[in-house]
This record gives C-alpha cells, sequence and structure tokens, in this order.
C-alpha cells in the first residue's frame, strides 16, 4: 500500500469537528468590527522578501531566523508572509488609499513563521490584523483596545486576559534612551546571552523582549523607556490611559514592553494570559506612524493590532457554555425505490422552501433501523422518514430524535406541505 503522507510540521489542519468553534469565533469577531465600522481587505499571502526587511526589521526573530523565504523560477525572492501589517500597508500605499483619507481595515488569514512548534505557537497560524490609518490622536489607539476589550467579552474570555501598556516614544526619544540602555547593559555583558550581546550593538531595545528566565532580573533592573518620554509623547498616553479609565478599561503599565517588531512609536499594548504557558500573548499591537515613510509613502499616521487566533481559540476551548451551530438539522431516511427517487425530488423543495434549513440526506440505502442509528449519528434533532408506503400516499412521517421519549413515539404521518410548515416553525423557534 502507498505510504500516507503528513502535513509539514507545525501545519494543522483544522478538521470538521473543530470548525463550529472558529467559525463562531469568526462570526463574532466579524460583528464586533462591523460595530465599529472597519472594512475587510484582502490580501495576497505572499509578498517579495524585501518588503518585510524593510518593514519588520533585519534585526529582529522573524526577519532573522523565522521567514519561509524562496526563490521565484523567475529570480525573485519571495516570503510567505509572517505577519499583515506590512502587506496591508503596501497595498493601501499602493492603490493611493492614504491621501487625505482616514481607514479602518481589518484581514484574516494564516501567516507563517518558522518557529520550534508547542502548544501555542505554529508554522502557520491565524491572525486577525486591524490597521487604522490617517488619525495622529490618542483616540483611535484608544478605540482599538475598547474594541478588543469588546471581543473578549462577546468571546467570554474577558476574566482570562489583561491589558498591558507602554508608550516606546518618538524615535529621537528613543535615541537617548538607547543610549543608556547601552551603557546599562554594556556594565553586566557577563550576564547577557547570545542573542542578546549580539542586539547590544543591533537592536538594544529589543534585549528587554527576552525570553531568556536567566535575564529577567537584569531586564527588570535596567532603565524605564517612560523616564525619556517627552513632552508630546507624555501627553498622548495620558490622554490614551484617561480614556481607558473614562471607559472602565483596566489596564497595567509594562516599562518592558517594547514589542518584537522596529516600526513601533508611542502606544505599544499587548493582551496577556495566564493560562497558555509562555506563549501568553494573544493580541499584541501599537502605534507605527514611522513605518509610511519607511516603504515610501508620506508621513502620515498608524495604529493596529493582531490576534492570533489559536491562542484565543484555546482560551475558549475550555468553556462550556458556548452554543456552537450543529451540521445537520434534519437527516432523511429514504427505504425502498420509490422513496428514494422522491426523497431527492422533496429534498429540493425543502431547500427552496426553508433555505436556512440543514437537511442531510442518507445516501447508500439500508434498513430503517440502520439508517436512523446513522442519523442519530449526525446529531440531526429530526428525521424525515420516507418509504414505499409513505411515497404511495404522498406522506411523509417525521420523528423526533432527540430525547428517550420521544424515541419512543411512532413517526408521525403529515402530508409534504405540513411537513415543510412544520420545519419551517421548528427553525423559527430555533
Ligand atoms: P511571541 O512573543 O509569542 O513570539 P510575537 O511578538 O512574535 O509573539 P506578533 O508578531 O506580535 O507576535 O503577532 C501577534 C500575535 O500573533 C501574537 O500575540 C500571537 O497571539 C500570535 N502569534 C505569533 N506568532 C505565533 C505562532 N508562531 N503561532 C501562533 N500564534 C502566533
Ligand atoms: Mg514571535
Amino acid at each position: 500500500m502507498a505510504q500516507i503522507l503528513q502535513a509539514i510540521r507545525g501545519m494543522h489542519d483544522v478538521l470538521p469537528e473543530q470548525t463550529p468553534l472558529w467559525q463562531y469565533a469568526e462570526q463574532i469577531i466579524k460583528e464586533v468590527l462591523e460595530a465599529y465600522g472597519y472594512r475587510e481587505i484582502r490580501l495576497p499571502i505572499v509578498e517579495k522578501t524585501e518588503l518585510f526587511k524593510r518593514s519588520i526589521g533585519e534585526v529582529t526573530d522573524i526577519v532573522e531566523k523565522e521567514m519561509y523565504t524562496f526563490t521565484d523560477r523567475n529570480g525573485d525572492s519571495l516570503t510567505l508572509r509572517p505577519e499583515g501589517t506590512a502587506g496591508c500597508l503596501r497595498a493601501c500605499l499602493e492603490h493611493g488609499l492614504l491621501h487625505n483619507q482616514v481607514h479602518r481595515l481589518w484581514y484574516y488569514g494564516p501567516m507563517y513563521r518558522h518557529e520550534r512548534p508547542q502548544k501555542g505557537r505554529y508554522r502557520q497560524f491565524f491572525q486577525l490584523g486591524v490597521e487604522t490609518y490617517g488619525m495622529a490622536g490618542p483616540d483611535i489607539d484608544a478605540e482599538l483596545i475598547v474594541l478588543i476589550d469588546r471581543l473578549w467579552k462577546r468571546l467570554g474570555i474577558h476574566d482570562k486576559v489583561r491589558l498591558q501598556l507602554n508608550s516606546l516614544g518618538t524615535i529621537a526619544e528613543r535615541v537617548l534612551y538607547r543610549e543608556s540602555l547601552v551603557d546599562y547593559f554594556q556594565m553586566h555583558t557577563d550576564q547577557l546571552d547570545e542573542d542578546s550581546l549580539r542586539r547590544l550593538n543591533t537592536n538594544p531595545l529589543r534585549i528587554l523582549d527576552t525570553k531568556n528566565p536567566a535575564m529577567k532580573q537584569l531586564v527588570a533592573n535596567a532603565p524605564e523607556l517612560m523616564n525619556y518620554l517627552g513632552e508630546e509623547s507624555r501627553k498622548h498616553f495620558n490622554a490614551l490611559t484617561t480614556t481607558l479609565k473614562d471607559l472602565d478599561i483596566g489596564y497595567e503599565i509594562n516599562s518592558r514592553l517594547v514589542r518584537g517588531l522596529d516600526y513601533y512609536s508611542k502606544t505599544v499594548f499587548e493582551w496577556v494570559t495566564d493560562d497558555l504557558g509562555s506563549q501568553g500573548t494573544v493580541c499584541a499591537g501599537g502605534r507605527y506612524d514611522s513605518l509610511i515613510e519607511q516603504l515610501g509613502g508620506k508621513a502620515n499616521h498608524a495604529v493596529g493590532f493582531a490576534m492570533g487566533i489559536e491562542r484565543l481559540l484555546a482560551l475558549m476551548e475550555t468553556m462550556d457554555n458556548i452554543r456552537l451551530a450543529k451540521p445537520v438539522d434534519v437527516y432523511m431516511i429514504r427505504v425502498g425505490e420509490q422513496a428514494e427517487r422522491e426523497g431527492m425530488r422533496f429534498a429540493e423543495v425543502i431547500r427552496n422552501e426553508i433555505p436556512g434549513l440543514k437537511l442531510f440526506v442518507g445516501m447508500d440505502g439500508g434498513s430503517f433501523k440502520s439508517q436512523f442509528k446513522k442519523a442519530d449519528k449526525t446529531g440531526a434533532d429530526y428525521a424525515i422518514i420516507l418509504g414505499d408506503d409513505e411515497v404511495s400516499r404522498g406522506e411523509v412521517g417525521v420523528k423526533f430524535l432527540r430525547s428517550a421519549i420521544a424515541q419512543e413515539q411512532t413517526q408521525q404521518n403529515m402530508s409534504q406541505p405540513e411537513a415543510i410548515r412544520f420545519f419551517h416553525e421548528q427553525l423559527l423557534l430555533k
């Protein structure tokens, strides 16, 4: 026998039994985004490698070691997108969407990073990305946070996540801070790991983002960026926290929060959880005004965030109060040649008349008993029964499958129009 091939490590199938939870979350995400007037943008999964190098930054985990990069047949270097911010901005610049316009956009789809797979960390994972353009003030930063907060509430995981906030200031402010940070780490080079030693010269702020527990204390005692902020950055941050207080949104200030990507300035935030081990960040974002010029656009404003869907679903999986959609409402059982033909026809009539009903027609025959077993397995609420007797009387049998008492009851016979009325009503009751 031929060997069965397996999926690529860290890239997972979402099987039919798992998709209802995905769809449930996706539906709520969409409703919340629409409530704030955000519009969907759909972007390619592959972009030129240069886009990510220029935007994310050469000295980041992503670009240094996580990208799926390959040479196209014509020699171009292409990369499977590791995140969506760069591609979204590329598209908006390319199509001239940023001239005197304000945008609130979202996209949803798979991202690719060559990381060591573990729970909550995969090589293909899904992100919801939200990006806004053209708004300078702190109120849009606040709106994004409020929107996410509403999403947690709608998804029922509000008590499992907390908001951490920081301000990275402007580029000029970070230059000052960077100097004192380098001075500090230089005094303690014996405590720096290999990655951090390298970053000391290239990107010292990223040392604060280390996941190495041995460096925790060192990082905790490092100078704080907050103390280097200028008037304007401080005002922006204070206005944001004031709005969050007005709207009753709790937050913690985490002065070590620098984010893994290079393009942020002023506001950065993460929503973290204690329930997923070291994969604790479910959603992360911030302001990245400078990226627009970095990618060739005119000076403008941008704030956004990305949410990891697998981590979100892992938080939801433990909940038992979610009502997920069932794949089948009604299962049609056909026994006999006449019934098989009539059943195919009547099933289409039902689908014409009741578009929202999920009707599953049993195939490949079998006795009433064996077909009832199959019907039961699908989780359908009702069976429609068609034998040659029913067909000759122009009727169908209808049976409720979901309770022990009902199972005892004999089936109810109805004319076809009666059956349609009946299922119409049942659907409305749901
Ligand atoms: P981490 O610190 O966990 O590596 P990150 O800073 O690299 O995260 P971002 O680039 O900010 O992550 O991506 C936003 C979100 O996407 C993360 O907060 C997380 O929820 C999710 N995410 C990132 N990488 C992965 C991955 N390899 N597998 C699953 N989800 C991921
Ligand atoms: Mg990462």
